[in-house]
This record gives structure tokens, C-alpha cells and sequence, in this order.
């Protein structure tokens, strides 16, 4: 359905970026992984979708807390790829604290990751999609762009910048063929989430299970984790010719969570 095209996923070596790069290469797009590492690991998985789908895929080391980062992968993925059609913006990272004891550090680091590197990216692939004159970009956001839990400042005001950001980049490519639109996932089981687990069975003095189903997916009725495919799926869809008229808007894979 999309063969032809070339994507780029940032931060996508592992989880719902990883995940949603090997949903577009089923799709028939050609794949630019990305993070911040650089590693033999790291190239492996492109080889691997290369070679389980028929794509091209490449890794491409950036660091998505430096503006200049971004920019260059953009670049690279254009000269690697022949252009950049599609833009996932999924990097992200997450730390939980009472805001009196958020270390001001890991503000800026998750406002750059999860914010400010969209901004860069988007602003370095659009002229390039203007030219094309088609595009899609796909941000990865939360249900925390649209609601809030406490001890996630930094994570919520990022999301929710990110649902601003989607609406303006909307608006400013709507009389182009390229829309902006935002995924906002409940709980997805990724090493960010597993991450969080020991964490929060220190804090509730709880056991694996019960802060499964009792703290994480208490807020999410369908009582299950989203899964990659589910939420690559999703961003396929907002790539294919049905979803043309779709833009400047979220679809939330949550399980019923912000129908709350
Ligand atoms: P993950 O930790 O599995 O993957 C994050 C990816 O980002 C990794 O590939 C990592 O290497 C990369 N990354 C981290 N810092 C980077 C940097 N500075 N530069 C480049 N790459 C970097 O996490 P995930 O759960 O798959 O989350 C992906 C996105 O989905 C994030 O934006 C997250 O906020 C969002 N999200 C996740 C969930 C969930 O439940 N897992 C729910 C809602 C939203």
C-alpha cells in the first residue's frame, strides 16, 4: 500500500518506534531506524527488516535531544533514501517524581526528547514534502497529551505541547497533500514501561502482577496492553489514502482510557 515510500522513525531501535517502522516496511516502505547509539545491534535490525520485508532499511545514529541532531538525520535519511515521505516522531523517555524533587536536568532532557526534537525534524522534512507534495507526519504523543497523572510533569507538558505542535503543522500544510496527526497509546508494554515496573512495586509494596492491573492498567478499561503492532498499524492507516481528509488530530489506542 505504500511501497515506494521512505519513512523515518525516530527512536526506533526498540518498542512502538521499532515496532511501527517494521508495520510500515510490511506496508512496502522503505525504513530509516533511528536512536542515539551506535552500535553493531543497532544495524542488525535494519538488515533484519531489510531482509524479512523486501524494503530498504538503513540506521542512522542522531541524538533526538540536540536540535542539530535532528536536522542532520533528516538530511542523511534524505540522502540515503532519495526523500523523506513519512516522519514517525516517536522518541521518547519518561522519569516520575513529585514536582519538588523533579531534577530540573531531566525536565530539559525529556521536554527536548519528547518535544523540541518534532519541531526540529518536522521543520527540516517539510520542505522536501512541500516539494513532493505529499507527506505524512505521524507523532507518537500519549494519552498524557490529552490528560494528566500526577508525578509525570515534565512527560505530561511535553505530550501536551506535542498535541499543540500537531494542530499547527496541521494547519500550516492543510492546502498541501500533507497531513500532521498525532497517536496517543494508553499502556503499551515496551521496555519504557517495563522500566517502570520495580519502581512502582517499591512505591506500592506491591507484586508484579497487582501493579500490572491494579496501578498501570487501572486507568485503562480494557484491562490489556496496546501492543506495537497495534499502535504501527495505526500509523499505517493515517498513511493510506483513506485517511487523506484526516488531519490536525489524535487517535487515542488506549483501551478506553480518556473515554473516562
Ligand atoms: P522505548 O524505551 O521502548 O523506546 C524508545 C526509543 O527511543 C528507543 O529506541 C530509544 O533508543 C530511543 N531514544 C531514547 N532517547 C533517544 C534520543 N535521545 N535520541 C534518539 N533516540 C532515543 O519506549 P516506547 O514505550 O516504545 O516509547 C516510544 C514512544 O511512545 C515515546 O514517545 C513514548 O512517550 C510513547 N508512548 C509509550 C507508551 C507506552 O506505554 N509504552 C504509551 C504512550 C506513549
Amino acid at each position: 500500500m505504500l511501497k515506494g515510500k521512505n519513512a523515518v522513525v525516530t527512536g526506533s531501535t526498540s518498542g512502538i518506534g521499532l515496532g511501527t517502522a517494521k508495520e510500515l516496511a510490511k506496508a512496502g516502505c522503505n525504513v530509516i531506524l533511528n536512536s542515539f547509539t551506535d552500535n553493531e545491534d543497532d544495524h542488525a535490525l535494519a538488515a533484519e527488516i531489510e531482509k524479512t520485508y523486501g524494503v530498504t532499511a538503513r540506521y542512522i545514529q542522531a541524538d533526538m535531544s540536540k536540535g542539530e541532531a535532528c536536522v542532520r538525520l533528516i538530511e542523511e535519511a534524505t540522502k540515503a533514501l532519495g526523500s523523506v515521505d513519512i516522519l514517525v516522531n516517536n522518541a521518547g523517555i519518561q522519569f516520575v517524581a513529585p514536582i519538588e524533587e523533579f531534577p530540573p536536568e531531566k525536565w530539559d532532557a525529556i521536554l527536548a526528547i519528547n518535544l523540541s526534537s518534532s519541531f526540529h525534524t518536522i521543520r527540516a522534512a517539510l520542505p522536501g514534502m512541500k516539494k513532493a507534495g505529499w507527506g505524512r507526519i505521524v507523532n507518537i504523543v500519549s494519552a498524557h497529551g490529552l490528560t494528566a497523572s500526577p508525578f509525570k510533569s515534565a512527560y505530561v507538558s511535553a505530550k501536551h505541547g506535542m498535541m499543540g505542535l500537531t494542530k499547527t503543522v496541521a494547519l500550516e500544510t492543510a492546502e498541501v497533500d500533507i497531513t500532521c496527526n498525532a497517536i496517543c497509546p494508553g499502556y503499551v508494554m515496551t521496555p519504557l514501561v517495563e522500566a517502570q515496573i520495580p519502581e512502582q512495586m517499591k512505591v506500592h509494596n506491591m507484586s508484579r502482577e497487582d501493579v500490572i492491573r491494579e496501578v498501570m492498567l487501572d486507568r485503562q478499561p480494557s484491562k490489556e496492553f496496546a501492543t506495537v503492532e497495534e499502535i504501527g498499524g495505526t500509523a499505517v492507516f493515517l498513511c493510506s489514502p483513506p485517511a487523506r481528509q484526516i488531519t490536525g488530530t489524535s487517535i487515542s489506542v488506549d483501551g478506553g482510557w480518556t473515554a473516562l
